[in-house]
């Protein structure tokens, strides 16, 4: 049986594993007890990461739409259409009527090519993906604070805390290898703070639970703030010799009471003040947390009230301390880095520089606009109002992932050019002119960069399905035909021209990575990769601390909506369940959509285990099975984002953070109803 090293495909730990090979199928997969992360572990997903890879269902073939039949093609005859149709509209629309949304499942290579194809081949900026829906507000407020919006540390930094700090992250089932090094720490004596409104497990192991209302996070850790300030458990050289804006925020927070916070937020004062008591003594503590904390409109101010509490206390540069944001895609990191994003190039150079953008210009040979592109959401909008004319998708499903997704579906519709490639039917293909079938994770070669900034290879393990292509080999070929230079003969190479123009990645190449990979910053090829960012200094010179303010939800319950919806995901699946609902032994475990209800509310509206209910919100309905759990406070639901059956994206609203342009999906007003038999 041949073993080969790989990556998983599912969330951003970046776990390292091995696919077992026999017969040109893939038979098994086992933990690499090498990885200097992962240590010879995985989750339940890691362990059946190979089990769709060999699902009938794959597509195979080039798809054509006639009228409402999507007919099979030839790669030549789809992407031939795809350049035609993309220059016609370039034509009569000018560039600005054209976006790209690419993958954070795909490649770093592929996500590079794919900005490439937008503003050398098609000349705009409006390339964006998925992160603008989980961590944008990462990419902002961290961006600002300390002039990296990555993870300031390894993973396995946190064994080394002595407090560490858990917002909005459901961590043991969300990221199990993370949580694995919180417990490590927690077992070693590190006292585990969580603040989530739900009690999750990490919440039930810890030291304290904060469980504050949905929407409040910025009032509390003010809060928290002052009270270390008030207390003194500051570090004070730190503040002077490291930081900016230090005095302006303390002056801001003395308004951020603990009676206030108990009042907005319903934590109380006393475990304010045990909070403020263990981070602030703490020799080494660390804030981890994920898209409870993003996924707000506020979600770039509750980022950079979190940046305020490390940098006030001198936690940042050091082992066990500093922030973590956890990264739900295996490659969202990536996608970031390689600068699929509106306004930035690779390694988050910014297209307003004058000298950036002269240097891709050179590199790639063509004019480039320094007009900042759409973000995908206002792709979207612009497709609506039939600004936006063509739309290429690749590895993304926004017609179920995205907020207020029956919206969404309209304006996919209205697009004169829908470009989608993935690995299986979804309600994306469904509606495009053409479908290109993709080789998935274990079917090629590239490299992901996990939610540590860790750069990994992937490898060939098995040949795709049918006629189905690496992305980046059919991205070329559009390339090409769009008139780019594109001769890359292999995904090393395409990383030897990123690193060339990416300073960040300089030193990365593929015969660097070995099993363990490379994280970034690494400048040079003698550099040894970067495990904590800012140790001696901040690439911007000094982190900058700002008062941040609580505002209200946009939208709050009510008479009519009387409850707080929130969204997320399950241990057992992943994002649409595209991939996790083909694996036969996850779906087994949850094979249908739920909603959590408080079991008093549920008393209340007569609702009992297993009953099918609505919810539905201002802009949708769908129905679900009600589950009840304790662990979910009075007027609460929450319902998983993987069913096309109870699509929760239908309900979700609109509202978006004015800075990363983030959608507010943990927060929406909502009723409940049973549904009578
Ligand atoms: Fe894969 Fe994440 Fe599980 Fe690791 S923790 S095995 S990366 S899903």
């Amino acid at each position: 049986m041949e073993k080969v090293h790989t990556t998983c495909v599912y969330c951003g730990c970046g776990c390292g594993l091995f696919m077992h090979i026999e017969g040109g199928r893939i038979v098994g997969v086992s933990p690499s007890p090498a990885h200097p992360m992962s240590r010879g572990r995985l989750c339940i997903k890691g362990w059946l990461a190979g089990d769709f890879v060999g699902h009938p269902e794959r597509l195979t073939h080039p798809l054509l739409r006639r009228g409402d039949r999507a007919v099979k093609s030839t790669w030549d005859e789809a992407l031939g259409l795809a350049a035609k149709k993309l220059k016609s509209i370039q034509r009569r629309f000018g560039p600005q009527s054209l976006g790209v949304l690419t993958s954070a499942k795909g490649t770093n290579e592929e996500n590079y090519l794919l900005m490439k194809l937008a503003r050398a081949g098609l000349g705009t900026n409006n390339v964006d993906h998925v992160a603008r829906l989980c961590h944008a507000p990462t990419v902002a407020g961290l961006g600002s604070a300390l002039g990296s919006g990555a993870m300031t540390g390894s993973i396995s930094s946190l064994e080394c805390s002595d407090a560490i700090l858990v917002v909005g992250s459901n961590t043991t089932e969300q990221h199990p290898l993370v949580a694995s090094y919180i417990l490590r720490a927690r077992s070693r004596g590190a006292k585990l703070i969580v603040a989530d409104p739900r009690k999750t497990r990490l919440a039930e192991l810890a030291d304290l639970w904060l469980s504050p209302r949905s929407g409040t996070d910025v009032v509390w850790i003010n809060s928290l703030l002052n009270v270390i300030v008030e207390q003194d458990l500051i570090d004070r050289q730190f503040i002077e010799e490291r930081t900016a804006g230090f005095e302006e925020t303390a002056l801001s927070l003395r308004e951020q009471t603990p009676d206030k916070a108990e009042e907005i937020s319903g934590i109380a004062r006393t475990d304010l003040a045990r909070a403020a008591a263990i981070f602030g003594k703490a020799e080494r503590a660390a804030i981890v947390y994920a898209m409870g904390v993003t996924q707000h409109a506020q979600g770039t101010d509750i980022v950079q009230a979190l940046a305020n509490l490390a940098l006030a206390t001198g936690n940042m540069g050091r082992e066990g301390t500093g922030i973590y944001p956890l990264r739900g895609h295996q490659n969202v990191q990536g996608a970031c880095d390689m600068g699929a994003l509106p306004t930035v190039f690779s390694g988050y150079q910014p297209l307003s520089s004058p000298a950036v953008r002269a240097k891709f210009e050179t590199a790639w040979g063509t004019a480039l606009s320094a007009e900042p592109g759409l973000t995908a959401l206002e792709m979207l909008w612009a497709a609506e109002t039939g600004s936006l004319k063509g739309l290429i998708v690749v590895g993304e499903n926004p017609a179920l992932s995205y907020p207020d997704s029956f919206r969404v579906l309209k304006a996919l519709k209205e697009l004169e050019l829908l470009l989608v490639c993935d690995i299986f039917p979804n309600e994306t293909t469904a509606l495009a002119d053409v479908v290109l079938p993709a080789a998935c994770f274990a079917e090629k070669e590239g490299t992901f960069t996990s939610t540590e900034r860790r750069v990994q290879l992937i490898r060939k393990a098995v040949n795709p399905p049918g006629e189905a292509r690496a992305e980046w080999e059919w991205i070329c070929d559009l390339m090409r035909r769009m008139g780019l230079q594109a001769d890359y003969p292999s995904p090393a190479s395409i990383m030897a021209e990123m690193a060339l123009l990416t300073p960040s990645y300089s030193g990365i190449a593929y015969e660097r990575l070995g099993l363990a990979g490379l994280q970034w910053p690494c400048p040079s090829k003698d550099h040894p990769g970067t495990g904590i960012l800012h140790v001696d200094c901040f690439s911007q010179g000094r982190a900058r601390l700002r008062p941040v303010y609580y505002a209200q939800p946009p939208e709050i319950p009510d008479s009519d909506y009387p409850f707080i919806l929130n969204t997320g995901r399950s241990l057992y699946h992943f994002h649409t369940g595209t991939m996790t609902r083909r694996t036969s032994l996850l779906d087994r475990e949850i094979p249908a959509p739920f909603v959590d209800i408080n079991p008093e509310d549920a008393r209340i509206l007569g609702l009992r285990e297993g009953m099918r209910v609505i919810v539905e919100t201002r802009r949708g309905r769908i129905a679900a099975e009600a589950h009840l759990v304790d662990r979910l406070p009075r007027g609460n639901l929450f319902l998983p984002i993987h069913f096309t059956e109870a699509p929760a994206n239908a309900l979700t609203c609109q509202s978006i953070d004015p800075v990363s342009k983030i959608a507010e999906l943990k927060v929406s007003a909502a009723r409940l109803e049973r549904v009578m038999p």
